[in-house]
């Protein structure tokens, strides 16, 4: 169970995305998303690195649709504190 200040904090992010222009999911047109925890690390290859090289962590925030599992990233520090 979410507690309020995570709650608050969901609430902030999804009303800064809308305010961006997110209008319901790109997948199922529903409206209905959680945001994730606030640093979750992707794996980001170089390019420029031959395949099986190490690879750095990039921080991200998913927001996912609540009815298809859609599933956006978004760099932290675009979003609200
Ligand atoms: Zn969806």
């Amino acid at each position: 169970m979410a507690s309020d200040a995570q709650q608050h904090r969901s609430d902030r992010i999804l009303k800064s995305l809308t305010s961006k222009g997110l209008h319901g999911c790109p997948v199922c047109s529903q409206g209905q998303f959680s945001v994730g925890p606030e640093h979750v690390l992707i794996a980001t290859p170089e390019p420029t690195r031959a395949e099986g090289a190490s690879v750095e962590g990039s921080a991200v925030v998913p927001v996912m649709c609540g009815n298809c599992g859609y599933t956006m990233l978004f760099s932290p520090g675009k979003l609200p504190e």
